[in-house]
């Protein structure tokens, strides 16, 4: 049985002071509920506030990127070791925001991964392909370059200590969430990807997210899917009620 993943992208939202504010809600609204896994990734300058204000609940932290030095003269870096000292246990890598805006490429992915590894970080790692690429039939050969060039190279127990998350493109904060459908296809695809790699049982293992105008309404739907394993979140998780009812879908 893979343990649902439910995690929310707070991209450049909320500062410390809204952070402690969005947790003094959320918190409580999810005590209750078992048999996930419940991760915020907020910016870094809210870190050490999120961890301080989920400390003791079964709520927890990741950062949004990291490069993959560990210190040095890279102004404006943030390294693996010092999110692991936040207290903070997560790492998104490969947004396609950051693929999009800030050059990332499947081989930066791969040594953020590596980094993110070294310094005991759980990485949710993010393929999908944009909507020219589908329109045009080629989906499963970006989501298969993806997977070749950004994550094929780590070993079998590297692999087993990621998470994937099938976001694509055309679904990020444009309301046009994959059908359950088609996001089961592409997720299959991906565990396929992992089978040919890594064999059956890493494929069966690996949690593979959906991510894409994930709200409250459409998330039951998308989670009755085969393999689909959790969800990443954006724009509904800036709101605690709202991002609580995802995680109770
Ligand atoms: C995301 O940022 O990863 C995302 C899926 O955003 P949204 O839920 O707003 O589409």
């Amino acid at each position: 049985m893979r343990t649902p993943v439910m995690a929310g992208n707070w991209k450049m939202y909320k500062t410390p002071q809204e952070t402690r504010a969005f947790f003094e809600k959320f918190v409580p609204a999810v005590s209750g509920i078992t048999g996930r896994e419940i991760v915020i990734c907020p910016p870094f300058v809210d870190l050490a506030a999120a961890v301080e204000a989920t400390r003791g609940s079964r709520v927890e932290i990741g950062g949004q990127n990291l490069y993959w030095k560990k210190e040095g003269a890279f102004t404006g870096e943030i390294s693996g070791p010092m999110i692991a000292a936040t207290g903070a246990k997560w790492v998104i890598i490969g947004h396609s925001e950051r693929r999009q805006y800030f050059g990332e490429t499947d081989e930066t992915v791969y040594q953020r991964i590596i980094a993110a590894l070294e310094a005991g970080l759980k990485p949710i790692v993010c393929v999908g392909e944009r909507l020219e690429e589908r329109e045009s039939g080629r989906t499963e050969e970006v989501l298969g370059t993806q997977f070749r060039d950004g994550i094929a190279k780590l070993t079998p127990e590297q692999f087993a200590k990621i998470v994937i998350a099938y976001e694509p493109v055309w679904a990020i904060g444009t309301g046009k969430t994959a059908t359950p459908d088609i996001a089961e296809a592409a997720h299959k695809f991906l565990r396929g990807q992992a089978e040919a790699k890594y064999g059956k049982e890493a494929a069966a293992a690996v949690r593979i997210l959906y991510g894409g105008s994930v709200k409250p309404d459409n998330t039951k739907a998308l989670m009755s899917q085969e393999d689909i394993d959790g969800t990443l979140v954006g724009g509904a998780s800036l709101d605690p009620g709202s991002f609580a009812r995802i995680v109770d879908f």
